[in-house]
């Protein structure tokens, strides 16, 4: 069977990754959290000083040492998933951090930054068979992906959703701290100039705030389903 790009994108803390982790498993599909990404380039940022005292970015200092960070993805047995390596190591815990989460929208908006990680993403699913979740990847990054998905939930839904997470990781957090993380990214995310968070136009719309993950694991099996049938 002839293999197709599935590009999920949407707002932050929605489910995303739940569903595209799920479905690349069941389909045998490589996934891509393009969301880990950036949070290993501003873990990079946080780590070398490139932050300001009022949380400004020092751009010119980022750009020189863009060529000093690699991300890469290790497949976990155990879990199934993948796990994101920077410069080797092992940071999955490091970068769910609601300090990363706090910093990350404002390094997702310098251009130079999405470049380098849009055309990482480009190599990565060039032989397609892939499933990536993100914000552009069915606008930017894959904007002739065969199925787009752009998945909705209440702010208030999103930030239970990410409270929950981090509690049962052992990182617990602020409802509240949360709260206004959620909504501060979807302001910045889909009001920065370049590839701004928004539904491609032959994208289709899920709401899930009402829906289990089963449901809606069960729901895109069928949206995939139905664009192979397209292709074939
Ligand atoms: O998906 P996740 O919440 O982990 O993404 C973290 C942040 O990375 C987002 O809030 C957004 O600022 C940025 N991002 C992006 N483009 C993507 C994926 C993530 O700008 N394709």
């Amino acid at each position: 069977m002839k293999k197709i790009t599935i590009a999920i994108d949407g707002f932050s803390s929605c489910g995303k990754s739940t569903m595209a982790k799920d479905l690349a498993k069941k389909i045998g599909y490589v996934y891509v959290d393009t969301g880990a990404m950036y949070r290993s380039v501003t873990l990079f940022a946080m780590q070398n000083n490139l932050f300001s005292k009022d949380g400004s970015v020092k751009t010119t200092e980022l750009e020189k040492r863009m060529k000093d960070i690699q991300i890469s993805f290790v497949f976990n047995n155990e879990t199934g998933r993948p796990d994101t390596y920077l410069n080797g190591e092992l940071v999955e815990k490091e970068i769910r951090t609601l300090e990363v989460s706090s910093h990350v929208s404002n390094i997702a908006t310098i251009p130079f930054v999405r470049e380098a990680m849009v055309a990482q993403q480009q190599r990565m699913g060039k032989d397609k068979g892939l499933v990536m979740d993100g914000r552009d990847i069915g606008t930017t990054v894959f904007p002739e992906a065969e199925l787009k998905i752009f998945v909705t939930a209440s702010p208030e839904v999103r930030a239970k959703r990410r409270f929950d997470e981090l509690n049962e990781k052992g990182m617990p957090a602020d409802f509240d701290d949360i709260f206004e993380n959620v909504k501060e990214r979807d302001y910045i995310d889909s009001h920065r100039e370049v590839s701004p968070l928004r539904k491609a136009n032959d994208a289709i719309e899920l709401d899930n705030s009402n829906m289990t993950i089963a449901e809606q694991s069960e729901w895109l099996m069928q949206k995939f389903t139905d664009a192979c049938k397209k292709i074939q």
